[in-house]
């Protein structure tokens, strides 16, 4: 991955707008630029791209959608961004949550009115979130966004390259970005010119020697991103001279099954499961917050965890992405009694069953305990019971290239590069600079707002 500066070739194609990287972050700026009238190639260098988009669970939250107004549901931009600031205690970078939050509705009726992508509401409180503001598509999941996003573009005539890895960039001496160098296949390389350049790569988190620099504290946890997060923008960026913030700043998650990769639905635990070590011992506040936890988790014997519940949870799950997928790989277990399912499991027996009697307690008194967790009458846990043995993993990096609200990718001095633009995960995101910033959904919602505002940005410096 290099920047060349002392070297131009003669582009035998050139396209106004090339973007890097076919996630959410990536699709949605090719359809934002292509919308307002400019030509885009899509370059992915996966042959059958994915990205991280397509594991995730697909729900974008936005505030003031149709759909959300129709159920009457008191929400607001500003609300939004209240929540944000809250989760990360104030340090996400206020110009992007006030430029996302205000335009994340614009952009999902966008999507529907002018791309044919329809979005449900999804009804629910997130953790987090003071208000329900997540839509999804129907059938739910990361796949089936990615896909109706590219059905989109190709119904628009974007052209999308797939086993096109991006190694260099050709600048010239004003950090003026006049094409990219891409490799097809075991041998071929192809040089496009193109007058703006849209950086979609996302993050670093898959990039160990990135990860150890930047985030020493969770080079432990096992990767479950996407293959692709190699940090390219990073270092692309920073040799053009590129600010990058929130360096400090990551998603991670404690409810995931290795090495399916398998993320669970947090629902569990907000509907009252809670997470035991081998030992049978709980040893956290599950309401905490997943990314912080995945921590926790990976400090117990042998870095693993296991997620407890009772059918009232398993019925919740099966209407959950990734869920229904962890059943029929038979990694949900079930036992008739505690006993049976700590043996199924290889739990500690009675630590199991003194914990589960103490939870049990607490939701009976509706009490609090030592965690700062609070226990429901309606949520005891009842027999037959169901585990599956988790682990903290990390998902996804979130500091990346300074960008303004425009997606445009800023220097130290705050002055933007002439023709660089940002989006996603390859920019900084909206969870300031610690693992505990992360609000669920701020990783599409950077990817979908951000990919959007970038691919407008881009049409406008695009000649
Ligand atoms: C398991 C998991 C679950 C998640 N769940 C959620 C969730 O429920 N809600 C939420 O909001 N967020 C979630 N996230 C985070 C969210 O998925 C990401 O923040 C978001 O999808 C990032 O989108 P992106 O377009 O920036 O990156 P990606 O979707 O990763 O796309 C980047 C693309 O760039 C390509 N690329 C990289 N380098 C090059 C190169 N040099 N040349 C060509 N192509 C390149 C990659 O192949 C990839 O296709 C989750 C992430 C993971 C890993």
């Amino acid at each position: 991955m290099a920047v060349i500066r002392d070297r131009t070739p003669h582009f035998s194609t050139s396209v106004p707008v090339v973007v890097i990287g076919a996630g959410a972050a990536g699709a949605l700026a090719a359809l934002a630029a292509r919308d307002v009238g400019a030509k885009v190639l899509v370059l992915d260098r996966d042959a059958s791209p994915t990205g991280a988009t397509a594991y995730s669970s697909g729900m974008i939250p936005a505030a003031g959608t149709q759909a959300q107004k129709a159920r009457e549901v008191d929400d607001s931009p500003e609300r939004f961004a209240g929540d944000i600031q809250s989760k990360s205690n104030g340090r996400s970078a206020p110009h992007l949550v006030e430029v996302y939050t205000r335009n994340a509705a614009e952009a999902l009726n966008w999507l529907e009115g002018a791309c044919g992508v329809s979005f449900e509401f999804v009804e629910g409180l997130p953790p987090g979130h003071s208000a329900p503001r997540m839509h999804s598509l129907p059938e739910r999941g990361g796949t089936a966004l990615l896909s109706a996003l590219y059905r989109a573009l190709a119904a628009r005539g974007v052209r999308m390259q797939p086993s096109a890895q991006v190694t260099d960039l050709y600048v010239d001496g004003h950090d003026r970005v006049l094409g990219v160098r891409y490799q097809r296949g075991e041998r071929e390389w192809v040089d496009v010119g193109c007058s703006v350049l849209i950086l979609a790569t996302n993050g670093f988190a898959g990039n160990v020697d990135l990860v150890a620099r930047h985030l020493p504290d969770v080079r432990a946890l096992p990767f479950a991103g996407h293959a692709g997060s190699q940090g390219d923008a990073l270092g692309w960026g920073e040799d053009l001279g590129a600010a990058v913030e929130d360096i400090d700043g990551f998603q991670a998650h404690s409810s995931v099954v290795m090495p399916q990769r398998l993320q669970l639905p947090w629902a569990l635990m907000t509907e009252g499961a809670i997470q035991v070590n081998r030992l049978g011992e709980r040893f956290g506040n599950e309401h905490e917050g997943y990314s912080e936890s995945a921590l926790f988790v990976l400090a117990q014997p042998e870095g693993i965890a296991f997620n407890i519940y009772d059918e009232r949870i398993h019925e919740v799950g099966l209407a959950m992405p990734n869920y229904p997928e962890a059943v029929t790989k038979g990694l949900i277990k079930r036992g008739a009694t505690l006993r049976d399912l700590a043996e199924t499991l290889g739990i500690d027996r009675s630590g199991l069953e003194q914990t589960i009697a103490l939870v049990n307690a607490l939701a009976f008194e509706d009490d609090m305990d030592d965690f700062g967790r609070s226990f429901h009458a309606s949520q005891m846990l009842l027999g037959p019971y169901y585990g599956v043995q988790v682990t903290g993993a990390l998902l996804g990096t979130e500091g990346g290239l300074a960008i303004d609200a425009g997606g445009r990718v800023l220097r130290a001095d705050g002055s933007a590069l002439p023709n660089v633009l940002a989006a996603g995960g390859a920019a900084r995101g909206l969870s300031g600079d610690a693992g505990g910033g992360y609000l669920e959904g701020n990783g599409l919602l950077a990817a979908v707002v951000g990919g959007y505002l970038a691919g407008r940005s881009a049409a406008e410096l695009a000649y």
